[in-house]
């Protein structure tokens, strides 16, 4: 069939939005027609530098939801018709963390970067050429394995999902899954773009007695109090460890990083007190590295790294979903700008700029 999607070529190139084949379902695959997707900044690290692009030219995106449209053969997961949120894990069932609930660290599946399991692609220019796809979030149809859909209730509106598969589930499940914030205790948060934002609502649920947003932003720390801070540091207007340590009189319960940069990543295990933890959220740039200073981590400290949140997608995103549906999670209040998928380099520029909790591509 025909659809629309956008394609990244190259670093520091616009992206293109551009018309492309997308070839059926094979077995264990579904179509999904895509309602909405989120603007992450784990597309942007590709085409910033910040890592290595793994495989050119991509149809990009990884966070969105849809309806399934056709299933292939022996697809047990979803039928067409269901409502879906993607989930950016693929969840094989069999390995060795499937079956011990850390589906997030899923290695039982072997495929090639940006191809599905049998070496082939399913996107292709009109002249035929390749395109690589992950979930292809950024294109009206994809095709995916069953094995990333996660079915959800239809009693809430599907296009408000958009971004529980991504950075809901990495900011609350960083908080929840990984770190395991408890009640009473003190949170810090370096960086508050629509991840950072769910670290923030993760903590409000965890039961964080104060919890302190750090950005060089205003109108991200604007985000921030109004997802839960209790306190904002601007890192622009001094030393947000000195800042950190104040509020909290001697160091955060938890700190959590949420930039991917080594000097934050110091910066928040500095900012913990003895017996404190600090977590890694935000993606590294390749080959990036972080040295911690040995005694403070010798006195009872961590230094732990969180991927996807830690996240159970079947078991979270339920959750995740009779937690907006009781006012206890802010899902529309992160979707506060929408695009057509012909405007996603403005998307990206609107996360830039950290004018937006999250802009949302609506199909
Ligand atoms: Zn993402
Ligand atoms: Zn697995």
């Amino acid at each position: 069939m025909r659809t629309t999607s956008a394609i990244f070529y190259a670093p520091k190139q616009p992206i293109s939005v551009e018309e492309v084949e997308l070839d059926g379902p094979r077995a264990g695959e579904a179509l999904v027609r895509v309602v909405a997707a989120g603007a992450c900044h784990s597309d942007w690290h590709a085409v910033d530098g910040h890592t290595t692009p793994a495989f050119a030219p991509q149809v990009m995106g990884h966070e969105g939801c849809g309806i399934v449209e056709e299933v292939g053969a022996g697809v047990t997961a979803v039928r067409p018709g269901d409502p879906i949120v993607f989930a950016i894990r693929p969840m094989c069932g069999k390995c060795r963390y499937c079956t011990t609930a850390r589906p997030n660290l899923c290695d039982g599946i072997v495929r090639e970067p940006g191809l599905m399991v049998d070496g082939t692609s399913r996107f292709h220019k009109p002249d035929g050429a390749r395109l690589f796809h992950g979930l292809a979030t950024f294109s009206r149809h994809t095709v995916v394995p069953e094995w990333h859909l996660v079915k959800v209730p239809d009693d809430v509106p599907i296009e408000r999902l958009a971004s529980v598969g991504c950075a809901v589930v990495t900011g609350v499940g960083a908080v929840v899954n990984t770190a395991q914030v408890t009640p009473g205790s003190t949170v810090a948060v370096w960086g508050c773009g629509g991840v950072g934002l769910n670290v923030i609502q993760g903590a409000v649920i965890a039961g964080a007695s104060r919890i302190i947003a750090v950005d060089v932003k205003e109108s991200k720390l604007k985000f921030a109090r109004e997802f839960g801070a209790t306190d904002t540091v601007n890192a622009l207007e001094g030393d947000p460890v000195e800042a950190v340590i104040d509020l909290t009189g001697g160091g955060a319960d938890f700190a959590f990083e949420v930039i991917g940069n080594p000097t934050t990543v110091r910066q928040a295990f500095d900012a913990t007190c003895p017996g404190g933890t600090a977590c890694m959220v935000g993606v590294p740039p390749t080959g990036g590295e972080v040295s911690v200073p040995m005694r403070p981590l010798f006195l009872d400290r961590r230094l732990i790294g969180s991927s996807a949140g830690t996240g159970r997608p079947r078991v979270d995103f339920p959750w995740f979903i009779e937690l907006y549906r009781q006012g206890r999670l802010k899902l529309d209040e992160l979707q506060s700008r929408f695009r057509p998928l012909e405007e996603i380099n403005e998307a990206f520029a609107d996360m830039l700029s950290g004018s937006v909790a999250r802009t949302i591509i609506k199909m």
